[in-house]
């Protein structure tokens, strides 16, 4: 080993006294101020490259210049190709150096495109994570929407009900006309004041203007001024049943008007043939001869 850093060293050295340079890479061992083996160096020289060493040494100098990469890279590749015809070692040592090299730089680059792909791949796999993620999201985010629409829908089909059942039941249900009263005729009394000789209807007093309330749900069929009943209304129930409303101050509704129990039908007067501010009611099953109010009334759950 240490005969070829010292043939190597030689040959560096003749170099760059050749070249008139000052960057001699290496500093063989035993070599400086050797004055007698640095004159020697030509025949060294001459050996080292063959026959032709003069020549040979000249040309390699003025072809590649010497610098720390020249020397090392260029310049020795020129030295190991002509080490090789005369001893094997040196050149050997060199080559597996300059392999060395080599193959650490191809390790070097191995390894950053290893590394390349590995990133590569990483960013891919988050980018891919990422993408994963949003679709999650968005998912998840539509998993709720549709639960609240399920929850909105069910909730207005509740509230639908719940209404419905109310309506129905205020339709299946029957109410007093007035909220305070004194009933003042009752139907069947005889007497010259009823045009048919006998009272049609109940009579319920109370201060004009009090709220005439619809006693069950159905459908307006008159709302007019009717003789000596005055101002009246008249219902139609479902079933055909007719109630009406007389002597009324003002009335509240309208021909063809649906009302349900409770609606409010105008206002007890004295309209018509009347004594007093009153209510007149009749009832007339089918449309035909009028029944007892009282006894109706009662039979549909009212208290009177
Ligand atoms: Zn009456």
């Amino acid at each position: 080993m240490a005969r070829s850093r010292a043939v190597l060293g030689v040959g560096v050295i003749a170099a760059v006294g050749a070249g008139g340079m000052a960057t001699a890479h290496e500093d063989p061992p035993g070599l400086a101020g050797a004055g007698d083996k640095v004159k020697s160096v030509p025949d060294k020289i001459g050996g080292f490259f063959g026959g032709d060493a003069d020549k040979n040494t000249t040309t390699m100098i003025t072809a590649a210049p010497l610098t720390s990469a020249g020397l090392m890279i260029g310049s020795s590749s020129d030295v190991l190709a002509a080490g090789e015809s005369v001893d094997g070692e040196p050149g050997d040592a060199l080559r597996s150096r300059i392999l060395r090299q080599a193959e650490n730089q191809d390790a070097l680059a191995e390894a950053e495109q290893r590394d390349a792909v590995i990133n590569a791949a990483i960013a891919s796999a988050s980018s891919d994570a990422a993408a994963y993620a949003e679709e999650e999201r968005l998912e998840e985010q539509e998993r709720k929407r549709a639960e609240e629409e399920r929850k909105r829908k069910e909730e207005e089909e509740r509230k639908k009900k719940e209404e419905e059942e109310r309506l129905a039941k205020l339709r299946a249900s029957f109410t007093a006309p007035l909220s305070g009263y004194t009933l003042s005729a009752y139907y069947g009394q005889s007497g010259g004041m009823w045009s048919s000789g006998y009272h049609t209807g109940l009579d319920f007093q109370a201060p004009s203007g009090t709220p005439i309330k619809n006693i069950h749900s159905g459908t307006v069929t008159q709302a007019a001024w009717a003789g000596s009943y005055g101002y009246q209304v008249i219902v139609k129930l479902d079933n055909g049943t007719e109630l009406s409303y007389s002597h009324m101050s003002s009335m509240s509704v309208v021909a063809g008007q649906q009302v349900t129990t409770g609606d409010l039908l105008g206002n007890v007067g004295s309209t018509g043939n009347s004594s007093g501010p009153h209510l007149h009611l009749e009832v007339r099953p089918g449309g035909g001869s009028a029944v007892d109010p009282l006894s109706w009334l009662r039979g549909n759950g009212i208290s009177i």
